[in-house]
């Protein structure tokens, strides 16, 4: 940015070059087409393919800017395309030059999911292009089929900060041709502490490339890296009012975990809804969920990664038709997914990260309707609300479960009605006989029949609710009143078999953040965030309770992991031993996954886990594609999302 002034936040908005702000503000509303950029065919076909329609409005905005070949920072709330956004006009542009085996694009992504879901999205972009190859780098996993890819040749490198230094250090990522560089997600690659990284990454690249740099947010930090390292780029905004329709309402609902099927099936009776589909963590989850559901009454049935792909479209189906109500979902399997009727998402399990709670909630609010999104969480997950609502730049209200007399009336209404509706639509005049016979007979008073009767109809089921408790004494108090009860969550909790209590070199000095600690630790430790237990926030060290066997390899990659670009040190805390009786962290609820400091990533359903086994490049000419062919609704399917 320098001394030019490109910047199109307000403050500059005067002093910047008309030609950046008029891109970006004409296409708030635009009727641009991918074919008006002069992208080259491939590219096109494969756009086709996915079956985008027109471009987002940052697509619009950004691609013929990149085209030029001008670098760009490009800033788009989640969930906007900013993927195609950058990866587009890079394909486009590579396809035009002579074949190479060379690196010609290289995107730094801040997690290993992310740089999975970038590594997919150029595989598809790049579908038509012949021996073009996108391979995803990151952390965690083992070297060498990153190492054969590498020597194979990728024109596309996709890749966490830590392990694309690693790979230029080891000499087996080889920058010198390289044209274009991305870093995608800027902000939350800052954030996790990646800043020396990406410095160092940028400093080994050639001067003459072309960079892009796309955030949701610009903190002083990004502006830092985009004066060092963009040449005159073109700063385009594209503002808030995409992704979470405005006709979504969001709200949350304190509720602890044993309570949470009660509570769904109370709003489930309070609300009026159409469509619902409930969102929980595990393909178990969602059978359990479903058939609990069921048990109640409810129309549903449950879709997960493991429902062969044509039972599901069924599924899908069946609730577009109105042959169910309630769908019970993985992210995964509702990815994509378009259903009209869907009025109510229920995040019933936290979801991993904001971006898929904004994925999640985009299911309702569809086609202009109204929708609402209510989520469940548990007062320790608290915190995550401020990052949802500055993901989607809305409030999230706190609603409150119906009170067991806002039920009863309820049902006792609709029971009434249920009689008014019988005697106008049916015969019951053998009924009727029967009645009066038994009237005289046992001299009874038809009331006192009429309510036996009502039990009988009831068929055992009490028609009456008692209050729930939202949160239990202890737990509300223990996340009110305990010191930082969002980060600590490691003392009072006993540790789990087979773990082992770590130190880390950084705490609350550092201001370091659980959602941080468990994102480095994921991403550079390649564990999954189910390993990672209770963490433990300390004035200039933190305790994080990991797998006792961690590997050699793990281990060293830990104890180079930075966070807030402060080494971590990784060492056994000597402190803890493991203990056998497993400890509950909240009280009542029985499992751990409910209760888990909202954490930038991965446990259950991990959407590529399958198809990339680990760390295979995928290129189309070794027929690898095909393995996207498995995935989650809507992967392969053409997507007909309008912007
Ligand atoms: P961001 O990086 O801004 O959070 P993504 O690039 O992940 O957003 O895109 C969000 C979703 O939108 C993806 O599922 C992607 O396939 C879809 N998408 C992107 N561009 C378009 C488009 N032009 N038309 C329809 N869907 C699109
Ligand atoms: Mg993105």
């Amino acid at each position: 940015m320098s001394e030019t002034p490109t910047a199109t936040m307000s403050e500059n908005a005067a002093t910047e070059p008309a030609t950046d702000n008029s891109a970006a503000e004409a296409t708030e509303e635009n009727t641009v087409l991918f074919t008006d950029f002069g992208l080259d065919g491939r590219v096109l076909a494969a756009l086709s393919d996915v079956g985008y329609e027109k471009p987002s409005p940052i697509q619009a905005a950004t691609i013929p800017v990149l085209l030029e070949g001008r670098d760009v920072v490009g800033l788009a709330q989640t969930g906007t395309g900013k993927t195609a956004a950058f990866a587009i006009p890079a394909l486009s542009r590579m396809a035009e030059l002579p074949p190479t085996k060379n690196t010609q694009i290289l995107v730094l992504a801040p997690t290993r999911e992310l740089a999975l879901q970038v590594a997919e999205a150029f595989s598809s972009y790049a579908s038509h292009m012949e021996n073009f190859t996108v391979l995803p780098v990151y952390g965690g996993s083992p070297y060498g089929p990153q190492l054969a890819g590498l020597r194979r040749g990728a024109q596309v490198v996709v890749g966490t900060p830590g392990r694309v230094i690693d790979h230029i250090e080891k000499g087996s990522l080889d920058l010198s041709e390289l044209q274009y560089m991305v870093l995608d997600e800027a902000d939350e690659m800052l954030r996790m502490g990646f800043a020396e990284e990406v410095d160092q990454i940028l400093s080994k690249t050639p001067e003459d490339k072309q960079v892009a740099l796309f955030s949701a947010t610009m903190p002083t930090a990004i502006r830092r890296i985009a004066k060092k390292y963009l040449k005159d780029p073109a700063e385009i905004t594209v503002k808030a009012k995409t992704t979470t329709g405005t006709n979504t309402r969001q709200r949350y609902l304190q509720v602890m975990g044993p309570h949470k099927l009660d509570a769904m099936t109370r709003i489930l009776e309070a609300e009026d809804f159409d469509g619902v589909i409930a969102f929980v963590r595990t393909k178990m989850a969602t059978e359990d969920l479903a058939d609990k559901l069921k048990s109640r009454g409810y129309r549903a049935a449950a879709i997960n990664g493991d429902i062969p792909q044509q039972q599901r479209e069924r599924t899908v189906e069946a609730l577009r038709d109105g042959k169910i109500d309630i769908l019970v979902a993985t992210d995964v399997a509702a990815r994509g997914l378009d259903v009209e009727r869907i009025s109510l998402v229920v995040n019933y399990d936290i979801p991993h990260d904001t971006e898929s709670y904004v994925h999640r909630i985009g299911r309702t609010g569809r086609a202009g309707r109204s929708g609402d999104a209510i989520l469940f969480m548990t007062p320790r997950e608290k915190y995550l609300l401020r990052a949802i609502e500055k993901a989607t730049r809305q409030p999230v209200e706190q609603m409150h479960l119906p009170s067991a007399e806002t039920i009863n009336n309820l049902r006792m209404s609709k029971f009434a009605e249920k009689i008014t509706e019988t005697l106008s639509s049916e015969d019951v005049s053998i009924f009727r006989d029967l009645i009066t016979n038994y009237e005289t007979e046992h001299n009874v008073p038809a009331a006192e029949i009429a309510a036996a009767l009502a039990v009988m109809a009831q068929g055992g089921r009490p028609l009456l609710v008692q209050d729930l408790p939202e949160a239990p004494k202890g737990q509300r108090e223990r996340a009110a009143g305990g010191r930082d009860a969002m980060g600590s969550r490691g003392p009072t909790r006993a540790l789990t078999e087979g773990n082992a209590t770590y130190r880390i070199a950084v705490g609350r000095r550092q201001r370091v953040m659980p959602g941080s600690i468990v994102g480095a630790i994921a991403n550079e430790g390649g564990l999954s965030a189910a390993q990672i237990g209770g963490i433990d926030i300390r004035s200039d060290h933190s305790l994080v309770e990991l797998p006792a066997d961690l590997s050699q390899d793990q281990l060293r990659a830990l104890s180079r992991t930075r966070i807030g670009g402060e080494l971590i040190h990784l060492e056994l805390d000597s402190g803890r031993k493991p203990r056998r009786d497993q400890g509950d962290f909240g009280g009542s609820r029985g499992g751990y996954g409910s209760d888990r400091p909202f954490k930038k990533k991965f446990d259950g359903d991990r959407p590529y886990k399958k198809k990339f086994d680990g760390d295979r490049s995928f290129s189309k000419d070794r027929g690898e594609r095909s393995d996207f062919a498995g995935q989650g609704a809507g992967a392969r399917k053409p997507r007909h999302k309008s912007y």
